[in-house]
């Protein structure tokens, strides 16, 4: 997850209050609902069986497309519950609200993030009418995926997330599939490529198991789960490129254009923009910056929700104490980032979620979250190249962020 100002401007407080904000991702929340029970599931609702009414829906895009804040290009992502538990009739009514709401100067690119389990046909034929963007949830191989992917009654979830895959494929529905890496599959490139490979699964995403909320990550507290997290991707990547079948790995070719950028190109990281992201939950509250942050409580920002689209402007949002508070922390770890990090060129200061969860702070700086996710990938890039050019590659001053086509979506 990831427009609007440039990161390498230097951002500040006070700057992103005032400026006027660009929402390029909008994160919805249908319900917050699942109909399976991840163990190291961060959502805290997902039993509540609430959902959007309609009112809400046209409240918050109604003032989003009126504030003049929308990005010419939005994406909106249905997630944080299954988003599938609700039914397809309500997305063609919610998706043609939407479009009956859209300025004309506005593409809205519908994005779902779900865990597998309860494809049909019939949603085939909504992704492929509306050219739904699919990422499905799978851990890997059966012994990994049903470690922690499980149902509500603690039972394997894989048989039907492998029928649901492969009813995408039957419906030429393109998908990328996003797996957490846990302390247990670090150590299993070769069986996780060979999963993929016999699911012809051509587009890869790696979460690494993290600390966020009141899970905490068994990865994170493990011996030197930076060196072993290295050592998986470069062989996955290798191998991977040896097979030549696997056409995107997310933590590599994600990389590559952030390390290797056009001169003056533009750097994004939506997550400490405010109102780059909003993130909306089933009673219209809305929370930025991190999605993981709607739901969670602190005791300096409470429950992080600055507003809701039902009563409130989204200029009324913009000055809520909890998002000045939120900003001031936020941009002093960004530029406490600028000043130490080697890194933020192709960084940006980082996810606020997980400063928070690992340092008690958002004015902080490296996490174990950005060694797994920013350092260790850039580092794998940069010796690449040094090896194919027998020279060593500096990370570019200041470099920007290539926007990705695959939003980072917590699971
Ligand atoms: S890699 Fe870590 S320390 Fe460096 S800029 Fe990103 S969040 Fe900050």
């Amino acid at each position: 997850m990831t427009s609007p100002s440039a990161v390498g401007s230097g951002p500040s407080a006070e700057r992103h209050v005032r400026g006027t904000p660009v929402t390029s991702v909008v994160v919805v929340q249908p319900t917050p609902f699942c109909n399976i029970n991840c163990s190291y599931c961060y959502l805290p609702d997902r039993a509540d069986a609430s959902t959007m009414a309609d009112d809400t829906l046209r409240a918050l895009f109604g003032k989003l497309f009126t504030s003049g804040w929308a990005a010419p290009q939005v994406t909106v992502i249905w997630h944080a519950g299954e988003p599938l538990v609700m039914p397809v009739a309500w997305y063609e009514r919610a998706f043609a609200l939407i479009e009956s709401l859209r300025p004309p100067d506005v593409g809205i690119h519908h994005s779902f993030q779900t865990n597998g389990t309860l494809l049909t046909r019939a949603w085939c034929d909504l992704f492929k009418r509306w050219h739904v963007g699919v990422g499905v949830s799978i851990d890997g191989p059966r012994r990994f995926n049903d470690a922690h992917r499980v149902g509500r009654d603690g039972r394997s979830t894989y048989d039907k997330v492998i029928a649901g895959i492969r009813l995408l494929h039957a419906e030429a529905v393109p998908f990328h599939v996003i797996s957490v890496l846990t302390d247990a599959s670090l150590g299993a490139a070769d069986e996780m490529l060979a999963f993929y490979r016999a699911e012809r699964i051509d587009e890869v995403c790696f979460n690494v198991e993290e600390s966020e909320g009141s899970h905490v990550s068994a990865l994170f507290a493990s011996a030197a789960p930076g060196a072993r997290f290295r050592a998986f991707l470069e062989q996955f990547w290798r191998e991977a490129r040896r097979a030549g079948d696997i056409a995107f790995i997310r933590e590599v070719d994600g990389m590559i254009p952030r390390v290797f950028r056009p001169e003056g190109g533009t750097m994004h990281n939506v997550q400490v923009e405010p109102f780059a992201m909003l993130n909306v939950d089933c009673h219209g509250n809305v929370a930025t910056y991190s999605p993981e942050l709607l739901g969670l409580g602190n005791a300096a920002y409470g429950d992080f929700i600055v507003g809701n689209v039902n009563v409130d402007t989204l200029e009324a949002m913009r000055a809520s104490p909890v998002l000045a508070a939120m900003a001031r922390d936020i941009d002093a770890g960004v530029e406490q980032c600028r000043a130490t990090c080697d890194y933020f060129a192709v960084c940006g200061g980082g996810a606020p979620i997980n400063k928070l969860t690992e340092n008690g702070s958002f004015a902080s700086t490296a996490t174990g979250f950005c060694e797994l996710t920013q350092k260790i990938p850039a580092d794998i890039v940069l010796d690449a190249f040094d090896r194919l050019q027998g020279v060593p590659v500096a990370l570019p001053p200041q470099a920007p962020a290539a926007r990705r086509t695959i939003p980072l979506v917590p699971v």
